[in-house]
């Protein structure tokens, strides 16, 4: 089966990293690439400022880029993955979808809207039915299902795995790539020997997404996670790979191997994209691990590295780490599309 699929704001630093994880796709052939009006008309090797450690695409290379508007994607394209901004795509997405198409996107518009599933496929696929929900209330065609912020997604695959000890309240702190801002985020005078401890909008991202991704959906709604979560987000002059420290209040009393053995045994999903073992975990012997530089690319960019697990006086405490433009971008959006092409909904 081959899915013809299109990528809106394929020029950016996620949009770059769809181009690389959708060549040589098992189900999804690229047909559309779109950007600004200033790319428009330009062929992409033209219009990207290329910044992947490998080659674009030959076939990608040539391509012209489109405006990002329906009428410049082809009609037999089923599926569009997004990296639009979020103010840019809060305008255009609604306009894809009234036409009928499937949109699986990063911006954060809409992530924490009622009928709108927020989805790890191994942490929460049942809420994709929202979909149903959304269909009804909005009218659309099309669907809508959105993947989390990059440091939202770092932690929680590592939260899905202890629940099971009764997860009470969270605090994280990150220590976040320079990607995560796309290419004009922050300038090199502002992070080079600096650190920044404050990202806009950052923490309230974490704080909230987390829940509803750890929530229950009971076929019309998701009951969010009832425990508190408490974010304090800082840039740090990293190119990829967001790194975080996390403390769990807990109701029960693991012990540091437990709490291993929980992530290490967390299972994934059977789809194309998504690693065999989705935490690898670091035991005592490797103390400083998980490191953006050496951990990053584990199973991909998809996998998540977690290490430095101990006891603390209510919990535990760790360290949890992801590629933040693959895992925890455009990797989630692709893995996403996989879900929603194995669920019937593409
Ligand atoms: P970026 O590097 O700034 O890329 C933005 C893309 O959107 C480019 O292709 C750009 O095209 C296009 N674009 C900008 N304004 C547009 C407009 N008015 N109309 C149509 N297209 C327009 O941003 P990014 O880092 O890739 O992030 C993309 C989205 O993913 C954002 O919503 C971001 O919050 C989210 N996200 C990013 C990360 C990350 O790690 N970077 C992680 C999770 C989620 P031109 O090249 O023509 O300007």
């Amino acid at each position: 089966m081959t899915v013809r699929v299109g990528i809106l704001g394929a020029t950016g630093a996620v949009g770059q990293r769809f181009i690389q994880l959708l060549d040589d796709h098992p189900t999804f052939e690229l047909a559309t690439v779109t950007a600004s009006e200033s790319s428009a008309g330009k062929t992409y090797r033209e219009a990207a400022k290329w910044r992947v450690d490998a080659p674009i695409p030959d076939d990608v290379a040539e391509m012209e880029v489109r405006a990002t508007e329906p009428d410049s994607v082809a009609d037999d394209v089923d599926l569009l993955f997004s990296s639009l901004p979020s103010g840019v795509a809060a305008d255009v997405e609604p306009a894809f979808l009234e036409e009928g198409y499937v949109v699986s996107s990063n911006s954060s518009n809409d992530r924490l809207a009622d009928d709108v599933p927020l989805t790890i496929p191994e942490i929460n696929p049942g809420h994709l039915d929202l979909i149903e929900v959304q269909r009804d209330e909005r009218g659309w065609d099309g669907a809508l299902v959105k993947n989390p912020n990059c440091s939202t997604i770092t932690m929680v695959p590592t939260l899905a795995a202890i629940d099971r000890f009764g997860i009470e309240e969270i605090n994280v702190s990150t220590l976040q790539a320079v990607s995560g801002a796309g290419y004009s985020g922050v300038t090199s005078m502002e992070i080079i020997d600096n650190a920044i401890p404050h990202i806009g909008g950052e923490e309230n991202k974490m704080e909230t997404e987390s829940r509803k991704l750890l929530g229950d959906f009971d076929g019309t709604e998701v009951h969010h996670h009832e425990a508190d979560v408490a974010a304090s987000c800082n840039r740090i002059p990293t190119i990829d790979g967001h790194l975080e420290n996390v403390f769990a209040k807990l109701a029960d009393d693991p012990s540091p191997a437990e709490v291993r053995t929980a992530m290490r045994e967390f299972e994934g999903v059977d789809l194309p994209s998504a690693p065999d073992q989705l935490i690898k975990v670091y035991g005592e012997a490797d103390p400083e691990r998980p490191q953006p530089r050496l951990d990053r690319t584990y199973a991909d960019g998809m996998g998540i590295c977690a290490g430095g697990v101990q006891s603390t006086s209510d919990g535990v405490k760790y360290n949890c780490l992801s590629h933040n433009t693959i895992r925890g971008a455009a990797g989630a959006s692709l893995l996403n599309g996989e879900l929603l092409v194995e669920e019937g909904y593409v």
